[in-house]
C-alpha cells in the first residue's frame, strides 16, 4: 500500500516529468476507474487538449492542475492510487500490462499509465470552478497533514486524547493523522518509545511530544529515500525506493533490535501487523 512518503515521491517524480505536457487524448480501459464525471467520454473529451500545470498532494491523493493555452483553467485530474495504484511515465510502445486501467497520451510519444492491479484506484476530472478539496469526499475528510503548520502538539493531542482505542490503530486512522501507514506507524512508535497497544487517551504529554516530533521526521526520511521497497512501490520511473533497509522494526520480527539487541517482536492490533521491541518500547503502568 503506497503511504504518504511513496505519494510524494510519485507527485515530485510527476512534475520532474509532465510539467507542460499536453493531453492529447486517453484510453480507459476499465471504466470504473473513472469516479467522475459518470461518462468515460465526458472524462476524456474535459481532459483532452488540456496541459498539466502541476501536481499537488492532500494526504495519499494527488490533484493535477489543468489549464489551455498556458494560463486558462481546464479544471483539476485527481488520482488516488489506494492498494496497488501506479502511475508509469512510459513510452506509447510499452507492452500494455495486463492490469493497465487508463492511458493518457502526451505529445512525443510518451504516455502516463494508470496500472492497478486491485482496481480500487480512482480518477476524477473536476471542473475549473471546483475545489477538489471540497469536491473529493476522501480529501474533505483528511485529518491534518504532519507537514502543515496546523500539525501542532495542541491538534494531535486533542485527536490522540479523545481517541479510545490503541495508538498503533490511531496512527493509521486518516481522520486522526493524514498520511501515516503500516510501516512508518511503527517506524514512528518504535522511535518514540511507545509501546503500540497502548490506548490514545492514556499517552502522556512527554510522548504526544515525541510523536509530534517523530512523525515528520520518519516521513521526511522515508521520502528522501525515494519510498519504501515493502509494497511493490513503484516511482513514476519504475524504480523502486530505498527506506526498507533502514527500518528499525518493520519486518524485522526475531531480529535484534538496532538499539538493545532484543528480538523484535509482532502483534496484531486492528488486524494488522504491528513490529516492535518489547525493551524500548515498554507499557508504561499508570
Ligand atoms: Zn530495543
Amino acid at each position: 500500500v503506497p503511504e504518504l512518503p511513496e505519494v510524494e515521491t510519485v507527485r515530485r517524480g510527476l512534475n520532474q516529468v509532465t510539467s507542460a505536457q499536453k493531453i492529447k487524448g486517453g484510453d480507459v480501459l476499465l471504466p470504473r476507474t473513472i469516479a467522475h464525471p459518470l461518462s468515460v467520454e465526458e472524462f476524456l473529451t474535459n481532459i483532452s487538449g488540456t496541459q498539466i500545470a502541476n501536481w499537488q498532494r492532500y494526504g495519499k491523493y494527488l490533484v493535477a492542475e489543468l489549464q489551455r493555452d498556458k494560463s486558462t483553467p481546464a479544471g483539476w485530474l485527481g488520482v488516488h492510487l489506494r492498494m496497488t495504484g501506479q502511475l508509469l511515465w512510459l513510452d506509447t510502445h510499452t507492452e500494455l500490462h495486463k492490469h493497465t486501467r487508463v492511458r493518457l497520451f502526451m505529445e512525443g510519444d510518451r504516455e502516463l499509465r494508470f496500472v492497478d492491479q486491485r482496481t480500487f484506484g480512482k480518477m476524477w476530472w473536476l471542473p475549473p470552478e471546483s475545489n477538489p478539496q471540497e469536491s473529493i469526499s476522501g480529501i474533505k475528510t483528511l485529518a491534518k497533514e504532519p507537514f502543515s503548520a496546523d500539525f501542532t502538539v495542541e491538534y494531535l493531542t486533542k485527536q490522540l486524547k479523545r481517541r479510545h482505542r490503541q495508538i498503533k490503530t490511531v496512527l493509521l486512522d486518516q481522520t486522526a493523522i493524514a498520511g501515516l501507514g503500516n510501516i512508518y506507524a511503527d517506524e514512528v512508535l518504535f522511535l518514540s518509545g511507545i509501546h503500540p497497544e497502548t490506548l490514545a487517551k492514556d499517552l502522556e504529554d512527554g510522548q504526544i511530544a515525541q510523536l509530534h516530533q517523530v512523525i515528520p521526521e520518519v516521513l521526511e526520511k522515508a521520502i528522501a529515500n525515494g519510498g519504501t521497497t515493502f509494497s511493490n512501490f513503484l516511482n513514476v520511473q519504475g524504480v523502486n525506493g530505498n527506506y526498507g533497509g533502514m527500518a528499525w522494526t518493520y519486518n524485522r520480527t526475531g531480529q535484534p533490535c538496532k538499539v538493545c539487541g532484543t528480538p523484535i517482536e509482532k502483534l496484531k492490533i486492528g488486524g494488522r501487523s504491528s513490529h516492535f521491541c518489547p525493551n524500548c518500547q515498554q507499557r508504561r503502568s499508570l
